[in-house]
């Protein structure tokens, strides 16, 4: 291939029987995970939405927040002419940017908005961290009830439950409201500072823009730091509020009988989280690594130049989903055989046979023979194409314009009029 291969860190996306094919990069399991995802997300009334892949720079910087990797390192940026853009890193700002701008206030409240595509982050690849990767996105804006939460979460799980995964852990947590983080952020200032020396370069920023991030660094010294000096967690400095906010989230999950686990280290670290955070995690993606998260973002359309609308949303990793399915053992369906083969006996008959198959495709899947065979031929092809029925065609069947149908399953064979084939079938 003279060195052209695709960009390290981005996967191309596969069929069936490609060779060393990895299920996370199995073309039709990203598509059964979206097609799952649609059905468990449109049956709670979500909409599908879809925005472009690129974005005004800004957005992304406010809607993700300048202090975050994401933004200080991973951004894909992309230039045309004098403009800059940025490739989407995940799906949340830009869906509240699209609801902003087109006046999606409009729609009965709350919306619920769903989405997936790719996403990109200029991240160090390695398994289950790529350049490009392809995220589910559930979003619902309009409300701060308690109630969005909890069936937000329970959607999650839903998805994850309909896919046949169990081994995960759904982690808990608030980050309190905006007022609570200034306290906690003196806090941990106050607790760091005489620290800052030992800090990694990053965290050493982050004390200054936002400390409850170094909670979150992925630095071995800096978690030493905080091993030894154990600070107290965001979810011991919530308001009145947002503490009844998180009990209630916690009581509706319980009454549903939703396990989870009250994480208090779970960090949200931006200006316009609020309240509630978690995440999923699975054994077989890594401890370090999760299948997926979510939180509440009350201030964001804000931050976007719109008017006050809270909201919550989450996002799986697809690539993590299809990881932890195959860790687990979970196949995917197997793909639906054909309905029909249709067979030519002979070369004159090959332009009919394609023709009988055309019809065929409004009921179902149906393929032909592109060469004569032998009937045991066509048969046997028939077979190896997983079909339930089998249309044999040759010149004596032109000329009385009748087709030799057989129920591959039954065994069944009778000779019957063209005109008749799709009732048949049906
Ligand atoms: P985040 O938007 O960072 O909360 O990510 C949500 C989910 O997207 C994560 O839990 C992962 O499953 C997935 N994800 C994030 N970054 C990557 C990446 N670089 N490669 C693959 N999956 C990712």
């Amino acid at each position: 291939m003279s060195g052209i291969t695709r960009p390290r860190g981005t996967q191309d996306l596969l069929p069936d029987g490609s060779p060393k094919l990895e299920v996370q990069f199995s073309a039709r399991g990203h598509r059964h995970l979206v097609e799952l995802a649609a059905r468990v997300l449109e049956n709670a009334g979500a909409q599908y939405i879809q925005t472009p892949m690129f974005e005004m720079v800004e957005v992304i910087k406010r809607g993700v927040g300048d202090s975050t990797d994401i933004v200080r390192k991973e951004m894909f940026t992309a230039k045309a002419q004098s403009d800059e853009f940025i490739l989407r890193p995940e799906g949340t700002a830009p869906i509240v940017r699209a609801f902003v701008q087109n006046g999606l206030k409009q729609l009965p409240s709350p919306a619920k908005l769903w989405t997936f595509g790719a996403m990109f982050r200029a991240e160090r690849p390695q398994k289950g961290r790529y350049r490009q990767f392809h995220q589910l996105d559930y979003e619902v804006l309009g409300s701060d009830d308690p109630l969005v939460d909890a069936e937000a979460i329970a959607l999650m799980m839903q998805v994850i439950d309909r896919l046949g995964v169990k081994k995960i852990e759904l982690k808990l947590g608030s980050v309190g409201d905006p007022e609570d983080r200034v306290q906690y952020n003196q806090y941990l200032r106050d607790l760091f500072t005489p620290h800052a020396e030992r800090l990694s370069e990053d965290s050493k920023d982050r004390l200054v823009l936002n400390p409850m991030r170094i909670l979150d660094s992925k630095s071995e010294g800096d978690q030493q730091i905080i091993a030894e000096l154990q600070p107290k967690m965001m979810l011991d400095h919530l308001g009145e509020g947002a503490s009844a906010h998180f009990q209630q989230v916690c009581a509706y999950l319980t009454a549903w009988g939703i396990p989870f686990t009250v994480d208090p280290s779970i960090v949200r670290g931006l200006d316009y989280y609020r309240r509630t955070a978690w995440e999923i995690h699975h054994e077989g993606v890594g401890a370090k690594s999760a299948l997926g998260g979510g939180g509440r973002y009350d201030g964001l359309a804000e931050l976007l130049g719109g008017p006050h609308t809270p909201g919550i949303g989450w996002a799986f990793g697809i690539e993590r989903l299809l990881i932890a399915m195959d860790a687990e053992g979970v196949k995917l369906p197997e793909p639906e055989g054909l309905l029909l083969y249709v067979g030519a006996l002979e070369e004159a008959a090959l332009g009919q046979a394609a023709q009988l198959a055309f019809g065929a495709r409004s009921l179902g899947k149906a393929d032909f023979s592109y060469k004569a065979k032998a009937p045991g031929k066509q048969i046997q092809d028939a077979l190896k194409k997983n079909a339930r029925f089998v249309a044999l065609i040759g010149s004596s069947e032109m000329e009385q314009g009748v087709v030799t149908l057989k129920n591959l399953s039954t065994g069944e064979q009778s000779t019957i009029p063209q005109t008749d084939l799709l009732s048949k079938l049906q």
